[in-house]
């Protein structure tokens, strides 16, 4: 008898979250489908069928779909959440944009602002089993490889500011990842931390370099992915500066799936609701409440800069770039708005990151001579 074949599925991308995807599909007995990493080939082909004015997201993640399509995916899954923004509307413009390009290919929906029970409705409708227990082993593995993905980048981000060779942290990194990405069981991905870390501590640093540090907040989506920042926590890395993004999918799910009696200290909403009072009381779409509040929070701890990444277009973003003039009274923080789309250049993006990065040294080196009014730096991964 000829043997069942397994249905593939492919999310879209956004930084590393596929390794935490591909884990939750597999533990199910699902074959995951990790669509071609983002490229300028996606780009151009989410671009030719997204309408003008959409976010830079919205077309990306169109791409990505088409790639997986072609490649051969069963399914496509798109993570829907509601909201004051486009992201509302993108997964049925996203199902009409398929169907119009004559693509058969089962469409389905991770609502993720329903938490855990969102997440167990799709795989019960993905394999058609109804098993509590496989389905939260599914949940808490994806969930620990985020969390082990975002501690991996932070550390990433610390060496490759120090790094004596330069690319050396990136080389140690990927090798890093594979072990991550081979653990399919619990007890596998602890002795894979380990592996993983071990990996990446191998880069040779200068402890005593001095580096700059930045936060880097904006849309969730740009923030996270590599691609559509244009490498931008690499980029400033090579410069000597080590950055932390400000979100995360860690702190997403620390928000939106991770029952309360589970969470440890403050969440980034609950500090951005704090905090970005009084120049923006409530949330307006995106991540606008929590990157205003995280310029306060950045100019708090001392850090030499703050750089807000936004997609074009994005509404939440503009509200924040507008508010952050207003903030100059009380935070001293150079702040550097950066808008990405398609027609983002690099070499004039560049040339924008090394001036900024040349008046934080200088502004670093001001403070020190009046040393009194140097604030401390506490950095938070
Ligand atoms: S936050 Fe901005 S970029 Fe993201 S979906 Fe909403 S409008 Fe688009």
């Amino acid at each position: 008898m000829a043997k069942k074949k397994k249905i593939t599925v492919a999310f879209p991308h956004m930084g590393n979250i596929y390794i935490a995807w591909s884990a939750a599909l597999k533990k199910v007995g699902v074959t995951p489908f990790i669509p071609p990493y983002t490229s300028k080939k996606t780009l151009s082909l989410g671009t030719k069928h997204s309408p003008e004015a959409i976010c830079l997201p919205y077309k990306l993640i169109l791409g990505n779909f088409i790639e997986a399509i072609e490649g051969g995916a069963d399914y496509v899954a798109m993570i829907s959440s509601p909201g004051i923004c486009r992201l509302g509307e993108y997964g049925s413009c996203i199902k009409n944009a398929l169907t119009d390009l004559g693509y058969n290919t089962k469409y389905i929906e991770l609502t993720l602002y329903d938490g855990i029970q969102g997440m167990y409705r799709f795989l019960r409708e993905i394999t058609g089993k109804n098993d509590p227990i496989l389905f939260m082993r599914a949940i808490i593995i994806a969930m620990r490889k985020v969390f082990v993905m975002d501690d991996l980048d932070a550390r990433l981000s610390y060496l490759r500011a120090r790094e004596k060779v330069s690319g050396e942290a990136e080389k140690h990194f990927n090798k890093a990842v594979q072990y991550i990405m081979d653990a399919n069981s619990n007890r596998a991905l602890d002795k894979a931390k380990k592996l993983a870390f071990d990996e990446l501590n191998k880069t040779q640093i200068d402890e005593n370099k001095e580096v700059l540090h930045v936060d880097l907040t904006g849309e969730i989506y740009i923030v996270c992915d590599d691609f559509s920042n244009q490498n931008i926590v690499r980029e400033l890395g090579k410069m000597g500066v080590e950055v932390r993004r400000s979100l995360t999918v860690s702190s997403f799910l620390k928000d939106a799936i991770i029952p309360k009696i589970f969470r440890k200290g403050e969440t980034h909403l609950q500090r951005a609701n704090r905090m970005a009072k009084p120049y923006l009381l409530r949330d307006i779409g995106g991540d606008s409440l929590e990157c205003v509040s995280d310029v306060v929070y950045a100019d708090q701890r001392g850090i030499d800069g703050i750089i807000h990444v936004s997609p074009f277009t994005c509404m939440p973003e503009i509200m924040s770039q507008n508010i952050f003039p207003a903030m100059r009274e009380n935070c001293d923080i150079p702040i550097l708005p950066l808008i990405m789309d398609e027609q983002t250049g690099k070499a004039g993006y560049l040339t924008r990151l090394e001036a900024f990065v040349d008046l934080m040294r200088r502004r670093k080196r001001k403070l020190a001579m009046g040393k009194n009014d140097e604030k401390p730096v506490e950095l938070i991964n």
